[in-house]
């Protein structure tokens, strides 16, 4: 069994101020055990200055919820790889459903953004999912496949390991309606499968993680599943008491 360190990350989307960022870490890091899972907090582009200042002396790294391909230029609104280096920010979100739906996010994009975000020293967490749809017609290996193969074509072989992928299905996403931890594996497997299609190696050491309406009282059992590495968080992710639990559930 390969030895892959679980990982945490908290999805905070549009939400918390820097006050509320303040608040959410002086109760949080200090329950974060020293020792275990990877723990990453993903707050708004206007928090990651506060996060990584704060975070600094703990395990707690901080990660963006996108970023722009191109290093400067006239796009106006995004913010590039380099800008958050320069914040002290470790990794990003990319491909995240709520992007994908409402803002147009194709995997032509993710095809460049993964491997520049990697290039640039961050570590990208890919998001894929079906939605229900998708799923009521049995398309949910399909999609997977197009969504990995696409995102991930420009990354080399010898570096898949390096990105985090988070599968997400969209049906489970803010809705309270969780995968079973046999959907949660059973796709989680899919993905390793085409990761190792291409790499062993990598396939061995990539961390996919499960994200959908994930709770302190279901995440042990998703976690506990043999290719489940971890957990991308939403809603419960907010609530600092609410994460520890979660983190504390991957020990
Ligand atoms: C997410 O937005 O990545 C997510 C998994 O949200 P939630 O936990 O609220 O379903």
């Amino acid at each position: 069994m390969p030895d892959r360190t679980p990982y945490l990350a908290a999805n905070w989307k549009m939400h918390k101020t820097t006050e509320e960022t303040e608040r959410f870490l002086a109760e949080f890091l200090p329950s974060v055990p020293e020792e275990g899972a990877e723990v990453v907090v993903c707050p708004p582009f206007t928090s990651l200055n506060t996060a990584v200042e704060l975070c600094f002396q703990s395990r707690v790294r901080v990660a963006a919820q996108n970023m722009h391909e191109a290093d400067d230029g006239a796009f106006t609104g995004e913010v590039s790889a380099p800008m958050l280096l320069e914040l002290g920010v470790h990794g990003v979100i990319l491909g995240h459903s709520e992007r994908r739906q409402y803002f147009n996010e194709t995997d032509e994009a993710l095809a460049r953004k993964v491997p520049v975000a990697l290039g640039a020293g961050l570590e990208p967490i890919l998001c894929v999912g079906e939605n229900e749809g998708q799923r009521d017609a049995d398309e949910t290996e399909g999609v997977l496949t197009r969504q990995i193969e696409a995102d991930l074509a420009e990354v080399p072989e010898t570096r898949l390991s390096e990105v985090v992928i988070a599968y997400e299905p969209i049906w489970a996403i803010g809705t309270g309606r969780t995968a079973t931890p046999d959907q949660a594996q059973e796709a989680i497997a899919l993905i390793r499968g085409l990761i190792e299609s291409r790499s062993p190696e990598g396939a061995a050491a990539i961390r996919i993680l499960y994200g959908g309406s994930v709770k302190p009282d279901n995440a042990a059992e998703l976690l506990s599943q043999p290719d489940v590495d971890g957990a991308l968080v939403g809603g419960a992710s907010l609530d600092p008491a609410d994460f520890a639990a979660i983190v504390k559930a991957a020990a």
